[in-house]
């Protein structure tokens, strides 16, 4: 399966993600991610991408599409991928769409989280991250075993330096003007499978699974 996963930030996609590909066994392909890697490894990319970032705005379309049309290409991603964080402009939809054409496939179903502003600025200000194997946790709402350590591996989570209530702001506004262009693209390619994302985590996914399913036997 081919999937996108849309929603403003801190609706929940990553959350999401990780039952996904579990369920669906397709790769997790997240662009926040991928800049996340670079910057942490100096990389050139990641210089470039930080200053961005760290305002809460797209990294310019140029510097992403080419990462994404390389990643899907590659033969760990046969099996299908979901899309995390890209597209995140028309341009980058296009440019997605050219590059499946190009591939002789095409997007499955694109998976849509809505939820309300003020339940964003909450969930991304509580976000904690693992910095070893990026496991998500929520300080409240999905919290680890013991505050501040991953279960998964006992390190030390972080927040993210873009989990701050201004730059959330700006991060939702950015979603507003020109991400959100995107859930009208998607509905006119009969694509999309709305998911009320105000739900708990456990909800959420029953009904993502559901609509998965039920879009594979249509
Ligand atoms: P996104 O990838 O869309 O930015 P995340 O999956 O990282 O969002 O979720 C943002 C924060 O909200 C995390 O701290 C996560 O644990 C929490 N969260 C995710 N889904 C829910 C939910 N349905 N209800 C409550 N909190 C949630
Ligand atoms: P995310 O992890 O999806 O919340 O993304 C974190 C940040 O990375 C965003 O606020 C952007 O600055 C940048 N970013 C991630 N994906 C994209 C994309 N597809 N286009 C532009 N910027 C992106
Ligand atoms: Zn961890």
């Amino acid at each position: 399966m081919r999937l996108v996963i849309l929603g403003p930030p801190g609706a929940g996609k990553g959350t999401q993600a990780a039952s996904i590909v579990e369920e669906f066994d397709v790769k997790h392909i997240s662009t926040g991610d991928i800049f996340r890697e670079n910057i942490k490894n100096e990389t050139e990319l990641g210089t470039k991408a930080k200053s961005y970032m760290d305002q809460g705005l797209l990294v310019p379309d140029e510097l992403v599409n080419e990462i994404v049309v390389d990643r899907i290409a590659k033969d760990d991603v046969k099996n299908g991928f979901l899309l995390d964080g890209f597209p995140r402009t028309v341009n980058q939809a296009v440019a997605l769409d050219a590059a499946l054409e190009n591939m002789e496939t095409k997007l499955d179903r694109v998976i849509n989280i809505i939820v309300d502003s003020e339940l964003l600025i909450e969930r991304a200000c509580g976000r904690r991250v693992c910095p070893e194997c990026g496991a998500t946790y929520h300080i409240s709402n999905n919290p680890p075993a013991s505050p501040g350590i991953c279960d998964e591996d006992g390190a030390t989570l972080i927040q993210r330096e873009d989990d701050v209530e201004e730059t959330v702001k700006t991060r939702i506004q950015v979603y507003e003007d020109q991400t959100s262009p995107l859930v009208d693209y998607y509905k006119a390619q009969g694509l999309l499978l709305d998911i009320d994302g105000g739900k708990e985590i456990a909800a959420v996914w029953e009904d993502i699974k559901a609509g998965l399913k039920q879009g594979a036997n249509e």
